[in-house]
């Protein structure tokens, strides 16, 4: 996916000359927000950090040159699509090949040509935003339009990895439709597919904040992945949602325990370690949502904050 900023796509720029990164930063500034590094590792550490739209990467550099930090990119499923773009003084063609098959998408010859430089970039970034839009439509659930488990167990991902740095809690809503096979039955199968359509635009309404990513899980289950939230922010978020429901008031006549469509939500809270999986947080907030579902529906029970 594509991290916008003010509109301004993220490219990192790495090259251990810094003249070269003083006249790339000249040439790109106004139309980009842009990142630098100057030698391989701290490229990989801000490339992981700030999910870059595009990198412009040296081949020359002492230590880990650009083909070895190439190798690592393509190496990580979170970084391997960003496109890469060799910029080397070298000109024979078998260099290029490498580059090339190492998974590069570009090459730009030093010195630097302004106009050619600000061409490249942008047709690469053209193909990435339509990759983008395709990966989006493949990542979106087609009953309800919100996103779909493959997109929540990328972002989940995506979110513990990041959580693993900052070492902010991360937070999960899971969160169950209550009695919605009853509700199926009694008003049909119709007017169920339109009450998880609802329940999907009331979760992405409530979950307003940017960051925050929520999604059909499957089935009646919706979650939501809150970055940097703790437990008690999560609870705040879960009632808002729970409230936001009641105020729906969507009539539920087989519904054993009132008139109207309720949801359970399950809480689980962690701060991420990097050699630990995000799976853990996700079992804790599946059984915490089954406690709220064994302690009568129309709730929220929250884990206590796990180390995991
Ligand atoms: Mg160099």
């Amino acid at each position: 996916m594509t991290p916008e900023r003010d509109g301004k796509l993220m490219i990192l720029l790495v090259d251990d000359a810094p003249t070269n990164i003083q006249m790339l930063n000249e040439t790109l500034k106004d139309g980009y927000h842009l990142f630098f590094a100057t030698n391989g590792r701290d490229a990989l550490r801000i490339a992981s950090e700030s999910l870059p739209d595009l990198i412009l990467l040296d081949v020359i550099m002492p230590e880990m040159d650009g083909y070895e930090v190439c190798r690592n990119l393509k190496a990580d499923p979170i970084l391997r699509d960003v496109p890469i773009i060799f910029i080397t003084a070298m000109s024979q063609q078998e260099d290029e090949a490498i580059g090339l098959e190492l998974g590069a998408v570009d090459y730009i010859a030093k010195p630097f040509n302004p106009t050619i430089v600000r061409l490249r970039i942008r047709n690469q970034i053209e193909l990435k935003r339509q990759r983008d839009l395709l990966a989006r439509l493949s990542h979106l659930d087609g009953l309800t339009g919100i996103p779909n488990r493959r997109a929540l167990d990328e972002a989940l991902e995506r979110e513990w990895r990041r959580g693993s740095r900052s070492l902010k809690p991360l937070s999960l809503l899971m969160i169950d439709i209550d009695h919605f096979k009853a509700y199926n039955d009694s008003c049909g199968h119709l007017a169920g597919d339109d009450c998880l359509r609802t329940v999907a635009q009331t979760l992405k309404q409530s979950l307003g904040r940017a960051a925050d990513f929520v999604g059909r899980y499957g089935g009646e289950e919706f979650l939501a992945v809150l970055p940097e939230t703790d437990a008690d922010g999560a609870q705040v978020v879960a009632r808002e949602v729970i409230e936001e429901m009641a105020k729906l008031a969507i009539p539920h006549p087989a519904s054993p325990q009132g008139e109207k469509v309720t949801i359970s939500i399950g809480i689980a809270t962690a701060v991420a370690k990097r050699e630990h999986l995000p799976v853990f947080l996700l079992q804790e907030a599946d059984s915490a949502l089954y406690r709220a579902k064994q302690e009568g529906r129309n709730r929220i029970v929250a884990t206590p904050l796990l180390s995991c």
